[in-house]
């Protein structure tokens, strides 16, 4: 199945000059969802981890359907003030201001080997952050997985040592 006829550019979105890729149309036709899903999840062999993670928002529209395929536990990251329990946290730069990103502390056992996933891959940044967390909380990244990857951002160079699967890149 041709997924790239899911995927909507919209110019100029959120700001003058980036093209946006909108995973809308994808979301909105199960079988092109399904399909997206079991694709992600069939890239990685059951026995090699214990726990899928993702980082709000958008990670969790696939991290949640991946966990249900893998039948692994879900471990969504959060924004400050979400997570009702004792958490751990990471702060990281943005271009404008700085993001933060937390996790309960009782969510990945120590050594936990941790599938982290997202919808985009662009300058990285949000899955360095997301590694760096699963990391300070005692987890092992055993693999990135995307949707997309918008290769001319670069966002692999922020994520050396990790190993990096998007379905679709562009
Ligand atoms: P990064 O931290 O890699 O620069 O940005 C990745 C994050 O921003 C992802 O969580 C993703 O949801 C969002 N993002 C960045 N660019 C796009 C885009 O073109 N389309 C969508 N759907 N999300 C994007």
């Amino acid at each position: 199945m041709d997924l790239r006829a899911f995927i909507r550019d919209v110019p100029d979105f959120p700001k003058p000059g980036v093209l946006f890729k909108d995973i809308m149309p994808l979301l909105g036709d199960p079988a092109a969802f399904g399909f997206a899903v079991a694709e992600l999840a069939g890239h990685y062999p059951a026995g090699g981890i214990d726990v899928i993670a993702a980082a709000e928002a958008r990670g969790f529209l696939f991290a949640a359907p991946m966990a249900l395929a893998l039948k692994k536990p879900l471990v969504p990251l959060r924004k400050p003030g979400k997570l009702p329990g004792e958490t751990h946290s990471f702060k990281y730069d943005l271009e404008y201001g700085s993001a933060e990103l937390h996790v309960h502390a009782d969510a990945i056992r120590p050594g936990a080997r941790v599938l982290v996933v997202d919808d985009v891959l662009a300058t990285g940044g949000t899955m360095a952050a997301a590694c760096k967390l699963i990391e300070l909380a005692g987890g092992s990244v055993v693999g990135c997985a995307f949707l997309i990857e918008l290769a001319f951002l670069n966002g692999r160079a922020p994520l050396v040592g990790y190993d990096i699967f998007s379905l679709l890149t562009y």
